[in-house]
């Protein structure tokens, strides 16, 4: 099913502290006073709740739900729910603060928030999630909301935990409102283009970072780590637009043909067999770790975090990196590849397309308009590439890699909207 991602490898590196030391890089740049910093790095809002489930064997099990605000300054807060057995706190208060700095740099007025629900949903029942998805959403009643916070889909939750979100929310107030959350069914007022967009944005990315680097997508070679609904359109995009894949990955490994592999063939086969590629005859099989060192000119990281390390980072031949995961660059990794001259395009611009088309949804739904798959897939291209242009040309005024210039824009929108807001 779309969303649907291997959940993310624990505790490499505390990703709140990754988050921060890419922070604290762009604030000093900026010259950020202490009070801002400060003011932008805490979280406005941190909800914990216990959400009682009773399972199929009648038994009732709690389990832990979270929902941080880092930030709700420029607009009403937006982000995903992770669903999965290890979500932590510090995960999701980091992951919060990337959506602030995700929404800034594409320029949409929200600010940044994020769920997480301690759950393994590929062994629970539809009955026991749709418990537990109505159990959550009954508990942030007071904190989400179309104008306050709105989730959407993310590792382990799709448009079916967004339509039981919307029901529950739509109940308790006694109307229908659909803006409360995005990513929904298209019947239920989901966007055209809203599965495959973050993987369009990561394909605009990277044909922008082609084009600076003078590589012709023609003639350019691709690998991607992860074939959930990121790394699979990123691929398939990519694929139509010249880019041969030589290689692709789910949990079950990694997939590798020197022609170039059949995506059309590789997504339907994973389709058909429960979203794994595990048996697909199109490719010989590979390690993670040879698909992210291999040879090829662009390398799309689309799974979890923290896959590129210090490690992975020497070995690494990509002269272009496109993040369509949040965090797979470990910030010990981030000195060896600048000074490998590899340019990398960080997650918080180049899976963006995401919430952007989430966005167009919100403004959808409120409007009680449909818009075409054309204006939006059309839209989504114009914010990712003007995106891209605004952050490379920051890293060319501030003379620093885009990760870092990318904070820059972020930070600087973000400070400047509360200095003229002001507080107490
Ligand atoms: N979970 C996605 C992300 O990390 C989408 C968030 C949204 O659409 O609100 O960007």
């Amino acid at each position: 099913m779309a969303y649907l991602e291997p959940a993310p490898i624990k505790d490499k590196e505390n990703p709140f502290d990754s988050m921060m030391s890419r922070f604290d890089i762009a604030a000093k740049l900026l010259g950020i006073s202490d009070e801002i910093y400060n003011i932008l790095k805490t979280p406005a809002r941190q909800v914990i709740v216990g959400i009682p489930v009773t399972m199929d064997n009648g038994k009732i099990q709690v389990f832990e739900g979270y929902r941080v605000i880092h930030s709700n300054i420029l607009g009403p807060a937006k982000g995903g729910i992770r669903f999965a057995p290890d979500v932590h706190i510090d995960e999701v208060r980091a992951l919060a603060a990337w959506m602030t700095w995700k929404c800034a740099v594409v320029d949409i007025p929200y600010g940044g928030a994020k769920g997480g629900i301690t759950c393994n949903p590929r062994e629970m029942s539809e009955g026991e999630l749709e418990r537990l998805v109505r159990g959550y959403t009954s508990a942030m009643l007071s904190v989400i909301g179309p104008d306050k916070d709105i989730p959407a889909p993310d590792m382990g939750s799709g448009p079916r935990e967004m339509a039981w979100m919307m029901d529950e929310f739509s109940k308790a107030h006694g109307m229908t409102i659909p803006a409360v959350v995005t990513g929904k069914p298209l019947v239920l007022g989901g966007s055209l283009g809203r599965v495959e967009a973050t993987g369009r944005g990561v394909m605009v990315c990277a044909l922008a970072g082609m084009e600076r680097l003078h590589i012709n997508p023609y003639k350019a070679t691709c690998a991607v780590q992860g074939f959930g609904n990121v790394g699979s359109y990123a691929a398939k995009l990519l694929n139509e637009r010249g880019v041969s894949i030589l290689a692709i990955s789910d949990m079950s490994g990694g997939y590798y043909n020197d022609k170039g592999i059949d995506i059309d063939k590789a997504m339907a086969y994973s389709q058909a067999n429960k979203g794994s590629l595990e048996g697909f005859d199109g490719a010989e099989k590979i390690t993670n770790e040879d698909l992210l060192t291999m040879k090829a000119d662009v390398l799309v990281p689309a799974a979890k975090e923290d896959v590129i390390d210090e490690n992975i980072a020497r070995k690494l031949q990509a002269k272009l990196i496109v993040e369509g995961a949040n965090g797979p660059t470990s910030h010990k990794a981030d000195p060896i590849i600048n000074e490998k001259g590899v340019l990398a395009v960080p997650d918080i611009l180049a899976n963006a397309g995401g919430v952007t088309v989430s966005y167009f949804e919100w403004v959808q739904n409120r409007l009680g308009y449909k818009w075409t798959a054309e204006r939006i897939s059309r839209r989504t291209d114009r914010i990712m590439k003007e995106s891209f242009d605004r952050v490379y040309q920051a890293s060319i005024d501030y003379n620093v890699p885009m990760r870092i210039a990318a904070y820059i824009v972020a930070i600087d929108k973000v400070a400047k909207t509360y200095q003229f807001r002001g507080g107490y």
